[in-house]
């Protein structure tokens, strides 16, 4: 897994919730610039890329 940003090396990590409660969140982050990807999010995303519509539509930009 490298990083989106740097290319850095990325590790698994867990994010945990402001309360007690422990939401035990999968995430992604970086060793480097410690950006944190959650693969959640990333899938979601991935997968909206893919039964979104392509809108080619060439809008009147002046
Ligand atoms: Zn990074």
């Amino acid at each position: 897994m490298k990083c989106t940003r740097c290319e850095g090396l990325m590790v698994f990590d867990q994010i945990y919730g402001p309360d007690e409660a422990i939401f035990d969140l999968p995430i992604w982050r970086c060793l480097n610039c410690g950006s944190s990807i959650d693969p959640l999010i990333m899938q979601k995303r991935l997968t909206e890329d893919k039964t979104k519509p392509v809108t080619s539509k060439k809008e009147n930009v002046a």
